[in-house]
């Protein structure tokens, strides 16, 4: 059976990876390359943020790690990495916490926060990841084309739409909206955890350290379609993570980058009729695109078995 997938981050790629290797003809479409979307720019632990709801994001979160974890061993772009997070306020264990085997309240957290908790948890380097996905997906016979399409396509038996902000022209939904997210990279310095220490729900501090450079985090600022680097935003960025990590102010700045997350309500993933197409939706994870994307996967896989 012929599936297309529109949409090459990390959702289309995950949902084609299943359909490939369970014995559909795949074809991703995708105006962006993997390395040109938002999944590419994400830091990216696994992390349940800015994605709704709790029961459905929980079963998808829980796969997702299980998946992860696994790849951990073979896969050279995930790796787990224990870390802390610090709060502001105390706050109930999060639901999403008992898949983590070693999550522990924090004892004295520093100056200006009150509670945090410590975990082990996968960080995926989300260049090489995605570019490990497609070989995954060509493996299985399937195929990555360039393509801007001004709505879905109606030449294949099922259509899997995982367009995540393009959904709003794809879906006709308005109700997938931006959070700019903007980051910098630091040469890599011997880091190992990472750590997140926000006292703003927009300004955002976060360090994530992967194999060759850390990713200093950011900012989750709504509605913002804005894509320029902002200097002024970066150093605030850097200033803040430096007073849990001072090592980053002598660190060489790599890069920086911003990506809109693609947010929504409620993540859409299910299946409708149109004509004689089925339509699979798969898209507006918010913050946590990676930490859902095989528990999707499944569920996309699973609505495709159905069609
Ligand atoms: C700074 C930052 C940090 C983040 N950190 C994390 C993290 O630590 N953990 C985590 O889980 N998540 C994180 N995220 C969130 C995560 O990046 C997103 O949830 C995820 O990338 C969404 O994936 P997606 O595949 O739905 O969308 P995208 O990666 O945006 O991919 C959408 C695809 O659809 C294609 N498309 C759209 N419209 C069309 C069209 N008309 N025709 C053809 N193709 C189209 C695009 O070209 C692209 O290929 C972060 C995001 C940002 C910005």
């Amino acid at each position: 059976m012929r599936v297309i997938v529109v949409g090459a981050g990390v959702i289309g790629l995950s949902a084609a990876v299943r359909l490939a290797e369970a014995g559909y003809d795949v074809g991703v479409f995708a105006r962006d390359l993997p390395l040109e979307t938002t999944s590419a720019v994400a830091a990216a632990i696994w992390y349940p943020f800015l994605s709704a709801p709790p029961d459905r994001i929980a079963g998808w979160a829980r796969t997702t790690y299980a998946e992860l974890v696994e790849l951990a061993a073979s896969v050279p772009s995930v790796r787990l990495r224990h870390g802390r997070e610090f709060l502001t306020e105390s706050r109930p264990v999060p639901y999403w916490a008992d898949v983590l085997g070693d999550f522990a309240r924090v004892g004295s957290p520093p100056r200006g926060f009150k509670d945090g908790w410590s975990f082990t948890t996968p960080v995926v380097e989300m260049p090489l990841y995605l570019q490990y996905l497609v070989k995954r997906l060509e493996a299985a016979g399937g195929s990555l084309t360039r393509a801007a399409l001004s709505g879905l396509p109606n030449s294949a038996d099922v259509v899997v739409n995982c367009a995540g902000l393009g959904a709003r022209l794809t879906a006709g939904d308005p109700t997938v909206t931006p959070v700019r997210g903007q980051v910098l990279t630091v040469e890599q310095f011997g880091l190992t955890d990472w750590l997140i220490a926000d006292q703003s729900p927009s300004d955002l501090t976060y360090v994530v350290p992967r194999s060759n450079d850390i990713v200093i985090g950011g900012t989750s600022q709504p509605d913002s379609w804005d894509l320029s680097i902002r200097p002024d935003t970066a150093q605030a960025i850097l200033d803040r993570a430096a007073v849990h990590v001072p090592e980053l102010r002598q660190a060489k700045i790599i890069k920086h980058r911003v990506g809109l997350r693609p947010a929504r309500p409620a993540v859409r993933c299910e299946s409708v009729r149109v004509g004689e197409q089925t339509v699979v939706h798969c898209y507006g994870h918010g913050g946590s695109g990676v930490t859902l994307s095989w528990g999707c996967a499944d569920e996309v896989l699973a609505l495709v078995k159905n069609a």
